[in-house]
């Protein structure tokens, strides 16, 4: 369980993060989402005492992480998959991490091999792609077999099948009741792995819900419509209170009236359909609607701002 109450960051000058609440439970996947500069890695930083709060608090397994007797146990963190001794090799690191909460060495192998990187075991940290180094990040956060994991944008650098992966190992994990907490500033690398979402956008909490729930509520019920008739239709449409535009690819595109009342009202005036498609906001124009003015701005020459047009 991650809990953060009224949790706010101050930065001289700017507040990264603004009375955010939320909880993160064990047994699901907790997605958090939000454009870049929107506070998520503050808040994953200040949930692993790496940076104090200005106000509010935030704790991990019940406690603040600074009084985890064992953190390595409790939590497990990917924060920077490039934080590593790049002259140590793989399994140097994970053997330093194990040693110093008293793991067994042969945990090493074990989470080597969930993660993919037996063969690599004796590169240097270095040398690998961000890729590997993320998977190597995923291990060491692993290898206290900890009930919380907490993961800032963890698909980031892999490729397709590396997304696949780690979609299957994050469920997984969470199946066997574990809290599993991941980052993203993409809505389309969560919709598949994430079952609860929480929205933050300059610091402040914009959704905190069920996957489908957001789905939902947030997609405007939309028609595709086509018909040989299109003005008598449009003006029908909108004498109803739908409003009508036309679609970029061809026929009309209608909210607000139900699909199956567009199909009644066609029928109940005469006039002949040749399509008529239910369709939903894909959830990357539903994350747009919800972030929309959250969004930082541009153009200030600040790192945020460089990182965001990198990525
Ligand atoms: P995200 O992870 O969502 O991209 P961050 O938590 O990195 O967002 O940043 C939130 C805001 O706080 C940004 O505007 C960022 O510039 C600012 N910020 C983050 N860390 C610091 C810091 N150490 N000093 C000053 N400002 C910071």
């Amino acid at each position: 369980m991650i809990e953060a109450r009224n949790l706010t960051k101050r930065y001289a000058g700017r507040t990264a993060v603004d009375g955010l609440s939320f909880t993160a439970r064990p047994g699901s996947v907790t997605g958090f989402l939000g454009p870049n500069g929107a506070g998520k890695s503050t808040t994953m930083r200040l949930a692993l005492g790496l940076d104090a709060p200005t106000a509010g608090t935030v704790t991990v397994a019940g406690r603040h992480y600074g009084r985890l007797p064992a953190p390595l146990r409790e939590v497990g963190a990917l924060l920077d998959a490039r934080a590593v001794h790049g002259g140590r090799t793989v399994r140097r690191h994970l053997l330093g991490l194990a040693r110093s909460h008293g793991i067994p060495a042969r945990r090493v192998d074990e989470v080597l091999d969930a993660v993919g990187l037996e063969a690599a075991a004796d590169r240097r940290a270095a040398g690998l792609s961000l890729g590997m180094a993320q998977r190597l990040g995923i291990a060491a956060a692993l290898i206290g077999d900890p009930g919380v994991l907490i993961l800032d944008e963890p698909v980031n650098g892999l490729d397709a099948e590396g997304i696949r992966w780690i979609r299957t190992l994050l469920k997984s994990l969470a199946s066997e009741g574990r809290t599993v907490f991941l980052s993203s500033h993409l809505m389309s690398e969560l919709e598949l792995t994430a079952d609860r979402i929480i929205v933050i956008g300059r610091g402040r909490l914009l959704a905190d819900t069920d996957m489908r729930d957001f789905i939902e509520r947030h997609s405007p019920d939309s028609t595709l419509l086509r018909t040989p008739e299109p003005s008598r239709m449009r003006a029908l449409l909108e004498d109803h209170g739908a409003v009508v535009r036309p679609d970029p690819h061809g026929g009309l595109r209608v909210t607000g009236l139900a699909t199956t009342a567009v199909g009644d009202l066609a029928r109940e005036h005469g006039l002949a359909l040749h399509e008529l498609t239910p369709r939903r906001a894909s959830l990357e124009d539903i994350y747009t609607a919800v972030t929309g003015d959250a969004v930082e701005y541009r153009g200030s020459g600040t790192a945020e701002d460089d990182k965001e047009t990198e990525r």
